[in-house]
């Protein structure tokens, strides 16, 4: 097992299966181009033994299937069969909703049963301005249908001043009342919010600020949460749970067990840096010649994590995924 000074190790793997997006948020595409995916994307068989190898070199326990956004991808049910006769712990999908419905029954025969939607508003205008693609009463109408399918749904919400801040309370709401659990995500500095401080400062929103927003209305205790868990997660008694993944406000770092392999064959040890480390070679060789080779990958890729706190990052979110 491949361990660092701080006692970190890969637990969770996220794989990006395509960089592709039927969405280009506005955090996330700053130039509101729709993205396709790479010409050079791996296909559903080499990701799938990607992830087989590193559940071998790196003890990958639970994996989460994110992109871009998988639900568009043809690669999607290839893989999803191939991963869940694994043995994994657990295997869970980030999805924006829009094709939820129309994938349910692939989704709940591979076994996902935690799927978390990304939903940043419960206004359709507000919908559009910041998703730019897709259709509100659509996702919606997903999650009811994947809720009655027996999956258990996380929501998403990037709050962003200016634009869904008025939504912190309704979508909390909505979220209290059907049972989904919510997940504040603090802005993180990524791809041109990286670079752009101004940019990054005027739409962040902070743990503390939310509190208080929400402390107007509800009282709330601290929950418990895994020891690498990132979000801070809280009790609302009596009507549910809410969880914040304060990148900024609480850094994770320290306990971070991700590790993140993307559409293209780039593991990356860290959102937070810019290195990365090219396995698509090493997926066609057999396991006795790859695993030697990735796990010298891995120990490299374990040492680009951050010390203690998240510093921000050129790396696009749609390319490797949340
Ligand atoms: N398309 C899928 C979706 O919408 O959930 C998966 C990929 S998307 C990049 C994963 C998550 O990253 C979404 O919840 C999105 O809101 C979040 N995200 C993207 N850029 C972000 C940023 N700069 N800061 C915080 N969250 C971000």
């Amino acid at each position: 097992m491949i361990v660092d000074r701080q006692g970190r190790r890969f637990r969770n793997l996220r794989v990006s299966l395509t960089s592709a997006c039927n969405y280009a948020c506005t955090y996330c595409v700053p130039n509101g181009k729709r993205l396709v995916a790479a010409q050079d994307e791996l296909s559903a068989e080499a990701m799938a033994r990607g992830v087989a190898y590193l559940i071998e070199a790196a003890g990958i326990e639970r994996l989460r299937i994110t992109g871009g956004e998988p639900l568009v991808s043809p690669k999607l049910e290839t893989f999803m069969i191939a991963v869940g006769q694994m043995g994994l712990q657990d295997i869970s999908l980030t999805t924006n909703g829009q094709l939820l419905a129309k994938k349910l029954p692939l989704l709940v025969d591979a076994g996902i049963r935690r799927i978390n939607v990304s939903l940043d508003t419960l206004d359709a205008s507000a919908f559009r301005g910041i998703a730019r693609g897709g259709d509100l009463a659509t996702v919606l109408d997903g999650m009811v249908q994947a809720r009655a399918a027996g999956i258990k749904i996380k929501v998403n919400m990037v709050p962003l001043r200016g634009q869904n801040l008025d939504q912190v309370m309704p979508l909390l709401d909505y979220c209290l009342e059907r049972g989904y659990e919510l997940r504040f995500i603090e802005l993180m500095r990524m791809g041109h919010l990286a670079s752009d401080s101004n940019a990054f400062l005027q739409q962040f929103v902070s743990l503390q600020q939310l509190l208080s927003l929400i402390g107007e209305r509800y009282e709330y205790l601290q929950a418990d949460a895994p020891v690498d868990a990132t979000a801070v997660r809280y009790e609302i008694p009596g009507l549910g749970h809410f969880g914040v993944i304060a990148n900024e406000s609480v850094p994770f770092c320290r306990t971070c067990s991700r590790l993140r392999l993307s559409s293209t064959g780039w593991l990356h040890g860290c959102l937070s840096s810019s290195n990365r480390h090219y396995i698509g070679d090493l997926l066609d060789k057999p396991r006795h010649q790859a695993l030697p080779a990735l796990q010298r990958l891995l120990v490299k890729a374990l040492g680009d994590k951050q010390e203690v706190a998240f510093s921000g990052g050129a790396t696009i979110m749609k390319i490797i995924g949340g």
